[in-house]
C-alpha cells in the first residue's frame, strides 16, 4: 500500500520519507530499534488499521518505491493484530473471501465509511449514472439511499472510505432494468446492445433509451487484485429474465470496474450542491440511526 495512518486516527498519509518523519516525528512505536541497531518503520494501514512495515522509505537509491506492508502479527505499541479485519482489506493479499458477508463489529475505520456516506452517497449516486450512463429515476435514488442506510452499508466486508459507489449498487440487490434511463453509447448500452436486448427510444430524446421488457439487472460476483502499489475492485453483473428468474439463465455478463481515483475527484470538487431533495432523504435515514455510532 502506499498510504497510512497513525494510531487511533482515521487521516491519511502517503508513504514517503517526509511524510513519514513530519506524522510521526519518528517516535516509537513507529520507530523501533532492533538489538543489532537496525531500524524498522511502522504505521498502521489505512483501511484495516493493523500495523504495517514501511519498506524503503529512506532508501532513495532503491527502485523500490516506498511502500506499507501489513505485519501479520502483533508489533509492540501498536493494536493487538485483528485478523478478522486483515481478512477484508483491500490491501491485503490472499485469496478470495466472503465479500457479500458483513461485519459483525464496528470501529473507528466503519464509522469513517458511515460519516463519508452521509456526505457522499449523493456523489455516489451520481457517479454510478456517469460509469453505467443511465439515469436514475428519483424513486430509486431514494431506494439506493434507504437500502443503504437500512442494511448499514458501512458493515459490508467489501466496503471501503472509498469505495461507496460499489455498496450502493450492491445494496440496491436484483433491479428492473426499466427503473433506469439509459444513454446512449454508455457502458450498459452497448453491453446490452451486444447482448441483442431491445432497447426503446424514451419519449421524444434521440439518445435516450429504455427496456420494455421484464429484465433484471444485478451484481452476480466481485473480484478484487492488490498488488504493492495499488488495488482494483471489479463487480460482475448480470442481466436475466426477470419472468424467469433462474440465475444461470443470465442473457448477459459484463464488468463494471470501478475507477477510486475518479470517485475521489467527485467527492473533492467543491462546487459540489447537494440537492435539496437529497438533504431529506439522507436526514430522515440518519434520524434513525442510533446516535451512539456518532460517538467518537
Ligand atoms: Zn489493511
Amino acid at each position: 500500500m502506499i498510504e497510512f495512518t497513525l494510531i487511533g486516527e482515521t487521516e491519511t498519509h502517503q508513504i514517503s520519507e517526509t511524510e513519514f518523519v513530519r506524522a510521526t516525528k519518528n517516535r516509537y512505536p513507529y520507530v523501533q530499534t532492533k538489538q543489532s541497531g537496525q531500524k524498522s518503520f511502522y504505521a498502521c494501514c489505512p483501511c484495516c488499521c493493523n500495523s504495517i512495515q514501511l519498506v524503503n522509505i529512506h532508501n532513495k537509491t532503491s527502485k523500490v518505491i516506498p511502500h506499507g506492508k501489513h505485519t501479520g502479527k502483533s508489533i509492540d505499541g501498536f493494536p493487538i493484530y485483528n485478523e478478522t479485519l486483515y481478512m477484508t482489506c483491500p490491501w491485503a493479499r490472499h485469496g478470495s473471501y466472503d465479500w457479500e458477508g458483513k461485519k459483525a463489529e464496528l470501529d473507528l475505520y466503519e464509522k469513517e465509511i458511515l460519516l463519508r456516506a452521509i456526505d457522499n452517497i449523493d456523489r455516489a449516486i451520481y457517479y454510478l449514472e456517469t460509469i453505467l450512463g443511465v439515469y436514475f429515476k428519483w424513486k430509486l435514488k431514494e431506494e439506493a439511499i434507504k437500502e443503504y442506510f437500512a442494511n448499514q452499508g458501512w458493515l459490508y466486508n467489501i466496503a471501503t472510505k472509498e469505495n461507496l459507489p460499489m455498496v450502493v449498487l450492491y445494496v440496491l440487490g436484483r433491479k428492473r432494468l426499466n427503473n433506469l434511463l439509459i444513454k446512449k453509447d454508455g457502458l450498459l448500452y452497448t453491453e446490452l446492445k451486444k447482448g441483442k436486448i431491445v432497447l426503446k427510444l424514451y419519449e421524444n430524446s434521440s439518445d435516450v433509451f429504455y427496456v420494455k421488457d421484464p429484465l433484471d439487472i444485478r451484481v452476480c460476483d466481485f473480484h478484487r487484485t492488490t498488488s504493492s502499489y495499488d488495488y482494483t475492485e471489479i463487480f460482475e453483473m448480470a442481466v436475466d429474465n426477470a419472468a424467469n428468474s433462474i440465475y444461470d439463465n443470465d442473457l448477459l455478463k459484463f464488468k463494471f470496474v470501478f475507477d477510486r481515483d475518479r470517485y475521489k475527484r467527485l467527492c473533492e470538487m467543491e462546487t459540489w450542491q447537494k440537492k435539496e431533495k437529497y438533504e431529506i432523504i439522507i436526514k430522515k435515514e440518519v434520524d434513525k440511526l442510533p446516535q451512539t455510532l456518532f460517538d467518537k
